[in-house]
């Protein structure tokens, strides 16, 4: 049986730009869009700019060879400008990628080589990775642009390592104002957006996102917020705060999307950072803060909280990984009983960002991530591949449709054919990997994600793939074989590593998570230990069995 959503929304066939600023001519609102919390006076793009500087840089990258349907890789912390790169992109009819801005060269030249991409704009300081990086994947330097927070001071030439400027790409305010954006032909078979994910299994994988989709999961995230009885007073309030990466669909989506089309005012963090958080909430009266689970475990624990004033939230939006409802209760009660309320959601990359909302008129249970947001569906399957479950609080892997789905993933059929179960009727259904039940079967049931069936590590809401950290650690000489796992110590997510040494081998195990580092980003680290074992549990056929790596390193390191 299929569990609908209560609410069913139109969704226009258009370009995400389109969504966003209606025209590429016409008067918009001259509001602040985009503000550098430091600089408020100064670096401040408004929503008129905002479509201006997108336009500009459209026709910047067209002229510099950009074709319809090419890539450009943007390797970038936030700053106010990140939007606009974003937004160009589409613009020129291109497809936009991000990568973590930690991420060492080896990982970026996989993103840049996977993706092909034909642009890539990388923040000033991370220039000699990105260098290092194109020349791994054969980009020439020349298509490297280097891309500052400081944008608007910046002049082109400025930029280092012999790379331009990406302010040298943009064309003059005049020419930019007369373009018009490329509109593609059909919004639902055109790609946006290709978000890194590993899916339920093997390395990260460019997820294909259309217009349509992105445009849909705009519409089902908005819809939900206008309706709270109070929304147009409200609306007066909105001044968001953006530290979440906009790399990653979770900041992507709200920052760059869903709040510019409300209007709604975002200070721009370059990276999270607990105090500057705060102290960003209390000076401008920050009204609404989307985070992942330890920054609510920090509001409720660290004493900096209350040397703050956070009076003016009023809602905390969580998702990207599992949040306790014991966190949840504690980082209400900061406040007056009722003044703040966290609201919990459920997605993945592969459904452009979020797949469950809480009805904002409905009065707390936060263990729950919501219900399913407005035209999408889920269908629970048994665990041992059983069959369907129909009956309430029976645990079952959740599997979702709804227009916001991937189209597929970029060059891998055989993954999008295992990810995407197709009905006979056409219904496409996402197999999340997650495990989790409904409380009461049928529309607007409340859905609760217990487990992971799939190999994703999250570490603190960023994507770690076992199956890419298997293949650096094979690299080393020292190891014969190896699976990693994850397992949850005080409440975190690690990678931990079971190691095959050769029988010569001299490294230790620590020697070896000491190896692991500099050759991954920082939370891709085995923090969660690395441990010698004379053989990898497999079945006959030679399948790694995780679930008993994972339940010995519960035991041995983990919380339970
Ligand atoms: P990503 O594609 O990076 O957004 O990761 C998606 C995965 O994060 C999901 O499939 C879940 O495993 C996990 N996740 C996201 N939101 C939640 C949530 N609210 N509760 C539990 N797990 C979540």
């Amino acid at each position: 049986m299929v569990i609908e959503s209560r609410w069913t929304v139109p969704i226009p066939n258009c370009s995400l730009q389109k969504w966003v600023f209606e025209s590429s001519f016409g008067p918009l609102p001259e509001t602040p869009q985009f503000i550098d919390p430091d600089r408020p006076e100064t670096h401040v793009i408004t929503k008129s700019g905002y479509r201006l500087w997108s336009k500009r840089f459209a026709l910047g990258l067209i002229r510099a060879g950009l074709k319809p349907g090419d890539r450009v890789l943007l390797y970038s912390g936030n700053n106010i400008f990140f939007p606009a790169v974003f937004m160009g992109v589409l613009m020129a009819g291109g497809i936009f990628s991000g990568a973590n801005p930690s991420f060492v060269a080896r990982e970026l030249a996989y993103q840049l080589k996977d993706s092909g991409a034909t642009f890539l704009i990388a923040s000033d300081a991370s220039m000699e990775i990105a260098v290092d990086a194109a020349a791994q994947a054969g980009l020439p330097t020349s298509r490297i642009f280097s891309f500052d927070a400081t944008a608007l001071d910046a002049r082109p030439g400025t930029a280092r390592l012999g790379s331009r400027h990406w302010t040298s790409l943009l064309a003059s305010e005049d020419e930019g104002a007369k373009f018009d954006w490329i509109e593609p032909a059909d919004a639902s078979t055109t790609l946006c957006a290709l978000n890194y994910s590993s899916g339920t299994t093997g390395v990260p994988k460019g997820v294909e996102i259309t217009h349509y989709a992105y445009v849909a999961n705009g519409i089902g995230v908005n819809y939900i917020d206008r309706l709270n009885p109070e929304f147009d007073e409200k609306k007066k309030r909105a001044r968001r705060i953006g530290f979440l990466p906009m790399y990653h669909a979770y900041g992507q989506t709200y920052f760059i999307c869903n709040y510019p089309r409300e209007n709604f005012p975002v200070y721009i963090m370059p990276a999270f950072n607990f105090e500057k958080m705060l102290q960003v909430i209390e000076k401008f009266r920050i009204d609404f803060i989307i985070a992942v689970p330890p920054i609510i475990v920090l509001l409720a624990k660290s004493p900096l909280s209350r040397k703050y004033d956070l009076s003016s939230l009023e809602t905390i939006g969580c998702g990207a990984a599992p949040l306790g409802a014991e966190v949840s209760d504690e980082v209400e009660k900061l406040w007056p009983p009722g003044a703040v309320a966290v609201r919990q959601g459920w997605g993945m990359t592969e459904a452009t960002c979020g797949v469950t909302s809480t009805d904002p008129t409905r009065v707390g249970k936060p263990a729950d991530v919501g219900e399913m947001s407005p035209n999408c569906k889920m269908r629970l399957m048994k665990i041992d591949g059983s069959g369907e479950i129909t009956s309430a609080n029976e645990p079952g892997e959740l599997w979702v449709a709804g227009p916001m789905l991937l189209k597929a993933y970029w060059k891998k059929p055989e993954a999008t054919a295992a990810t995407v179960h197709v009905d006979p009727d056409g219904t496409r259904w996402l197999k999340t990997g997650d495990i989790g039940y409904v409380e009461e079967y049928g529309p607007g049931g409340l859905i609760h994600v217990i487990d992971r069936i799939k190999e994703l590590i999250k570490v603190k809401g960023n994507q770690v793939a076992p199956a890419e950290l298997e293949g650096v650690l094979l690299e080393n000489k020292g190891v014969r074989d190896v699976a990693v796992v994850g397992v949850t110590i005080n409440g975190e997510e690690y990678p931990r590593a079971y190691v095959v040494p050769v029988p010569e081998a001299k490294q230790t195990e620590q020697e070896i998570a000491k190896w692991m580092e500099p050759r991954v980003v920082y939370y891709k680290r085995l923090r969660g230990g690395v441990k010698f074992v004379e053989a990898i549990p497999k079945n006959p056929s030679g399948k790694l069995l995780r679930k008993v790596l994972r339940d010995q390193a519960a035991k041995e390191v983990g919380d339970r």
